[in-house]
């Protein structure tokens, strides 16, 4: 099966991702907010450096928005994203009792909050199975016809139909990773590509 195989290569090539080592529900919702429309070398300090000042629902719902601001600066629209994970903090502190709810409805309702961000919870934080899907996810998923879908709800749908249940925690961190690395949105490195072979959108350069 086409989607087994693809998981089970980059798997071979991708050690578990940063995520793995972070079992705190709440930093992976606010450190995922924070990561929308912004690259993962400045998300992830961007975080730190928040969760050293700030590190739970009820410190964040209490701090002064300029503070917040102050600490996410380098990530894009950051004050737009401090208003948030503040407005975040207040509901789960006072609808869920402080913490992150594990389910995907209860996650959609919060602001700046969608498919993506709610699918990156349950799968990195509470180990669910759910296919995060993003602009990476979206892209290569169409590239080496697994799906055939224009939006990124189309792909998980579809995804959800060819990639086996018990694979799909995988597919957000792999095809992330291959999508920085190689299978990239402009000029993919389709000569290095370990998928070349199972690929139908394969670039072959002709050398001289
Ligand atoms: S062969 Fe090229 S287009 Fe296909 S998955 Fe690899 S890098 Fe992407």
């Amino acid at each position: 099966m086409l989607a087994s195989e693809v998981i089970s290569r980059l798997r071979g090539i991708y050690p578990p991702a940063f995520f793995e080592r972070i079992n705190d529900p709440f930093y992976v919702l606010v450190s995922t907010v924070l990561s929308q429309r912004t690259r993962d070398n400045v998300t992830i300090p961007a975080t730190e450096k928040l969760f050293s000042v700030y590190g739970s629902p009820q410190a964040i719902a209490a701090a002064d928005p300029e503070d917040i601001e102050k600490l996410i600066k380098d990530v894009g629209f950051h004050r737009v994203k401090a208003g948030r994970i503040i407005e975040i903090s207040r509901i789960l502190l006072e609808e869920y009792e402080g913490k992150v709810p594990d389910n995907i409805d209860d996650l959609l309702k919060l602001p700046g909050v969608g498919r993506k961000t709610a699918n990156c919870v349950l799968t990195y934080a509470f180990r669910k199975d759910a296919i995060a899907v993003d602009t990476h996810v979206h892209r290569i998923s169409n590239r080496l016809g697994l799906v055939t879908t224009n939006t990124p709800e189309e792909t998980e749908s579809g995804l959800e139909h060819v990639v086996p249940r018990q694979l799909w925690q995988y597919v957000n961190e792999l095809l992330v990773r291959f999508g920085q690395d190689v299978c990239r949105p402009i000029s993919p490195k389709c000569d290095v590509c370990l998928l070349a072979d199972l690929c139908p959108s394969r670039v072959i350069r002709i050398t001289e």
